[in-house]
């Protein structure tokens, strides 16, 4: 089925869900035109372009030849079209040749991207986070050395920091750097599960890569930020010879067979700080920080491709008779339980999507110095993350499930997005970590001002929206759900810190469902105020989320405050099967 790019959709998301509009009055050169222009541009990008290379990148892969990578078939080329239409820059600064695009524009346009070709978008996606963490914290000679050829797309960025026996935990990462007495350093040991830490699509890769300096204290404090080159760079700018760092192998894995997962040796490799030493962590959190939000909307960009594929599937497939229609055999969309399925995944997507690029506008604000939008951007990022991604692993098994048994036949391609969707939680820090984020630190932001913030913003939607009663009703029970489990988790954190740990998944499901329907309601309010003409379509979307998802948010909140005993009762010895 042929990706079509959701243009209009995500034109609405960004006015309407997301308020871009306020960006527009803020930012000189981002308006309505360049927004329609910018968004067919990468549409086209990633229909014509990318979208057909996103079976061969599955069934084919990239590959570990003679000690190096090549990426797969075709995808060398694509990288090269991208980066000469200077997609690469769109959100960078124009002082290293980007665009200065905002931020919320880039992540619809990788939306589209990500939908496409998911294992192909994760490479410059990457790129895109080791720019931000240059553009902030790099010295003036790092910036001008490697942030042109970054921002162009001449040079790929990688982020290394998991190690066999640091994943979650980066406190027990290992990589040595050794000074070399010339204010440089040598790196020595593994990074595992590096994404496209090694290929032929760019002529130099640039490695932001956590480690620890000989003598620096345990734990994250002793922490550094490295920039190391895969070859080495001239102080004019000229690539010189290869530096000490190559792949050893690639992971077979469940699914983005595209996108390399390397194991790096770092063999003394040469390196240099990035920023102050020991001050590592707070610098990968800005790098990941921003991945986290394009890993959400991966999972948004990944759930519409195989809603779009579904519903083409379930126009044509014949089966039994309906029931609305009477037709025998009637297409299988004009089954209730069918169409259910359609209306949860586009439901969701539309949620989600909302989420991400509020997510996304609020990082641009934050940076233009607004207050209220960094702590928004704060409370938003790890439940856009997680949030966005469960969800797209749920829309990826309805696409299964809606195409029955050739949804689980590789030929139909429903079951590549499921393969490619599954990773989507657990990298970037795992969804578990995300929900610890949310209640261990966000939930408290500003003594809780963040999260009151919200709940006003909802609670304004709520009272405006009198045409749909019933949706105001569950999102106002839902606000209710959301305040009484958050006050509840903030409040036993007191007495005892396990309580709220057992309870921060379904918290940080809670909000995300009830910032979903916030999404669909202001969507609702939106096209019917302009009257557009998706008016009636995101009114049924609202009322049936409201119906399907909204209406669990009670269960959701007593789940998140039903506390640690049980768990700790629960032993793995109690667990074991007898
Ligand atoms: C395809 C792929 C690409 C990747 N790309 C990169 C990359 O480019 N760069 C990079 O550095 N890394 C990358 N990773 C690594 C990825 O970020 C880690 O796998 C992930 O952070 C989880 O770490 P882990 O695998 O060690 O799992 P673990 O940390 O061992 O976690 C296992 C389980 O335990 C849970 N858990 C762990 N600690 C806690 C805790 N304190 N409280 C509650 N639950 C906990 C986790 O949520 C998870 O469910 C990639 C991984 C894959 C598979």
């Amino acid at each position: 089925v042929t990706y079509v790019p959701p243009l209009r959709d995500l034109a609405f998301s960004l006015d309407h869900l997301a308020e871009a509009g306020r960006l527009k009055e803020l930012l000189a050169g981002y308006d309505d035109d360049t927004q329609s222009a910018v968004l067919d541009a990468a549409g086209r990008f990633a229909r014509d372009v990318l979208a057909p290379l996103n079976r061969i990148g599955d069934e084919t892969g990239a590959r570990y030849l003679n000690g190096t990578v090549q990426a797969a078939p075709g995808f060398a080329q694509a990288y090269r079209t991208f980066a000469e239409a200077g997609w690469n820059g769109l959100a960078a600064p124009v002082d290293f040749g980007g665009q200065g695009l905002p931020r919320a524009l880039s992540l619809a346009v990788f939306e589209m991207l990500h939908s496409a070709n998911m294992a192909f978008g994760l490479c410059p996606m990457l790129t895109q986070a080791a720019i931000e963490v240059l553009c902030a914290y790099g010295s003036d000679r790092q910036r001008s050395l490697y942030l042109g050829k970054l921002v162009s797309g001449a040079w790929t960025g990688t982020m290394n920091l998991t190690e066999p026996q640091a994943g979650s935990d980066l406190a027990s990462v290992r990589l040595r750097a050794e000074p070399d007495g010339d204010g440089r350093y040598r790196l020595s040991g593994q990074k595992i599960f590096i994404t496209w830490g090694d290929h032929d699509m760019s002529e130099n890769i640039v490695h932001l890569v956590l480690a620890r300096v000989a003598g620096a204290p345990e734990g994250t404090k002793g922490l550094s930020l490295f920039l190391v080159p895969k070859r080495r760079v001239n102080d004019d700018g000229s690539l010189s010879a290869a530096n000490a760092v190559s792949a050893m192998r690639i992971e077979e894995k469940l699914g983005i067979h595209g996108s390399p997962t390397c194991t790096m040796l770092y063999d003394g490799a040469d390196a240099e700080l990035v920023g102050a030493p020991n001050q590592g962590l707070a610098l990968m959190f800005t790098m990941m920080n921003a991945a986290r939000l394009q890993v959400g909307v991966e999972g948004v960009a990944i759930a519409e491709r195989a809603y779009q594929q579904a519903l083409a599937f379930a126009r044509e497939r014949r089966q039994g008779r309906s029931v609305w229609t009477g037709e025998y055999p009637a297409p299988i969309v004009d089954h209730p339980d069918v169409r259910r399925m359609l209306a949860l995944m586009k439901a969701r997507i539309e949620a989600a999507r909302g989420l991400c690029l509020a997510t996304g506008v609020a990082a641009d604000l934050a940076r233009a110095g607004d207050e209220r939008a960094r702590l928004r951007e704060e409370l938003f990022t790890p439940i856009a993350k997680a949030w966005s991604t469960d969800m797209g692993v749920e829309v990826a098994s309805l696409g299964v499930q809606m195409h029955g048994g050739m949804g689980y036949i590789e030929e139909t391609g429903a079951a590549q997005h499921y393969r490619d969707a599954r990773i989507t939680p657990i990298y970037e820090g795992t969804n578990g970590i995300q929900a610890i984020d949310l209640v261990g630190r966000k939930l408290a932001l500003a003594d809780g001002a963040a999260l009151s913030d919200l709940f006003a913003d909802i609670r304004a939607t709520i009272a405006a929206i009198d045409t749909l009663p019933g949706v105001a009703a569950r999102l106002s029970d839902a606000v209710v759900a959301a305040e009484t489990a958050t006050a509840w988790l903030r409040e036993t954190q007191r007495a005892n810190p396990a309580s709220p740990l057992a309870g921060a998944t379904p918290c940080l499901t809670l909000l995300g469902d009830t910032i979903g329907g916030w999404m669909l309601a202001k969507g609702a309010l939106a096209a019917a105020r302009s009257r557009d003409s998706s008016s009636p379509t995101r009114a049924a979307l609202a009322r049936f989320y409201a119906g399907h998802v909204l209406a669990r948010t009670p269960g959701i909140a007593a789940a998140a405050m039903a506390g640690d005993d049980d768990l700790r009762s629960l032993t793995p010895d109690v667990l074991t099967t007898a």
